[in-house]
């Protein structure tokens, strides 16, 4: 069946990795002879949107997001000048796209600062729409900073040393829409069979929030998936079943780095989840490959997971990689498991054959670099 795609093509090197990304998944749909099954329709934001609306997220965009399935986008910039704080974050929160899906796999020949990328095989789930992101924080020395600070202290008992002129910030976090996201990463394990979930969380200097998350993901899986899973001291009689674990955050960051084979599925609050996810992509080889997934219950928002990279713009050597994995992802959610495996089979050779765009070429020995158009074209050889 034929479905529809929104597209944005984003700004700075956006319109060039779009345009190489949209050939390619076309291009694989056709190989595996379903030519034609997606249809293309533009929705305008950022910059592109500004020029021609006056508003760098137009209303009309979020409204035909609200009634779509599949939606794709480029990066966008964050305006200068104030008006709106970022678009991505706006994008988030309108469209409660609460799930934010980051699988992390190492392609065979890639340099990598790690001495075994090929160890990590993770898919990160980090809560997208509350925490510190939801930006209630206060200006140093403001009237509303102040008040707030007298109110902790005179009305809530707060005892801390707050400085009368700090800034303050609001963490919010619920056991909804902790709950959510907890869900969405024990249903995909459980589906993808994958061997454990880790609950990611700073509770123990956070007690009530980080540490609500904890509780939160132990209390969901015992009310939705009894019988399914067993905790970790449980892990050696698991028979099969799902291992649910937890760790704190800043051990969470070594043990990626020193034993990645341990983990699998992570759910994570949204600020430790935004640094583990771009330093896992790091870690098998740059934010140039890492694809990523926003989802509501109703819409899945792919997306390039790096920024618009102003300096490459218009230069065509940008990776188009990430927004190409990001596709793949989508055809194989669409159904297309044959377009998306051509996708990245395409992707895998092109390392293996060491003709690939200059941020992975440069740090690996002997590769030759290709532009954003040629490594398009290559990987549509490869298909
Ligand atoms: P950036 O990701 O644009 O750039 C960081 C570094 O990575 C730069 O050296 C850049 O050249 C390189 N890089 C990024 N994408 C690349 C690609 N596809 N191929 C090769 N190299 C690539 O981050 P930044 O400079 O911090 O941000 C620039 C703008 O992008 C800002 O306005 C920021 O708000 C925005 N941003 C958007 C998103 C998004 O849309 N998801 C994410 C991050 C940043």
């Amino acid at each position: 069946m034929r479905k529809t795609v929104y597209f944005v093509e984003g700004d700075g090197i956006g319109p060039e990795i779009w345009g190489v990304t949209r050939v390619l998944l076309d291009k694989a749909l056709e190989k595996s002879g379903c030519g034609g099954a997606i249809e293309w329709k533009e929705i305008l934001a950022g910059e592109k949107a500004f020029k021609e609306t006056g508003s760098y997220l137009p209303q009309e965009t979020l409204e035909t997001l609200r009634h779509a399935e599949y939606a794709i986008k480029g990066p966008l910039g964050t305006p200068v000048g104030g008006g709106i704080r970022s678009i991505n974050v706006a994008f988030r929160q309108a469209l409660d796209l609460y799930a934010c899906i980051r699988p992390i796999t190492y392609f065979e020949g890639l340099e990598t600062p790690v001495k075994h990328p090929e160890r990590v095989d993770m898919v990160v789930f980090r809560e997208n729409v509350e925490d510190v992101y939801m930006g209630v924080e206060f200006m140093a020395g403001s009237p509303e900073a102040k008040r707030l600070i007298a109110f902790l202290r005179e009305e809530l008992g707060v005892k801390a040393a707050i400085e009368p002129d700090s800034a303050v910030g609001i963490k919010p976090m619920s056991a909804r829409n902790s709950k959510r996201l907890i869900r969405k990463a024990i249903q995909y394990a459980l589906d993808s069979g994958r061997p454990s979930v880790t609950l990611v969380h700073k509770g123990n200097i956070q007690k009530f929030t980080e540490g609500g998350f904890r509780q939160w993901g132990y209390d969901l899986a015992a009310e939705e998936f009894s019988g399914r899973w067993v905790p970790e001291e449980e892990a050696e009689n698991a028979g099969g079943r799902l291992v649910l674990k937890d760790r704190i955050a800043d051990n969470m960051f070594q043990q990626v780095l020193a034993k990645p084979e341990l983990y699998s599925v992570l759910a994570t609050p949204n600020l430790n989840g935004d640094y583990l996810s771009d330093a896992l992509a790091a870690q098998v080889g740059g934010l140039g490959i890492a694809p990523g997934v926003n989802m509501s219950d109703t819409l899945a928002f792919y997306e390039a997971t790096h920024g618009t990279a102003p300096r490459m713009a218009g230069k065509d050597i940008a990776n188009p990689g990430s927004l190409i994995l990001s596709g793949a992802l989508m055809l194989e959610r669409m159904g297309h498991v044959d377009a998306a495996r051509r996708v990245r089979s395409a992707i895998a050779k092109a390392v293996a054959l060491k003709k690939l765009p200059t941020d992975l070429a440069r740090t690996l020995p002997g590769a030759q670099t290709l532009g954003c158009r040629a490594f398009g074209d290559l990987l549509g050889e490869n298909l």
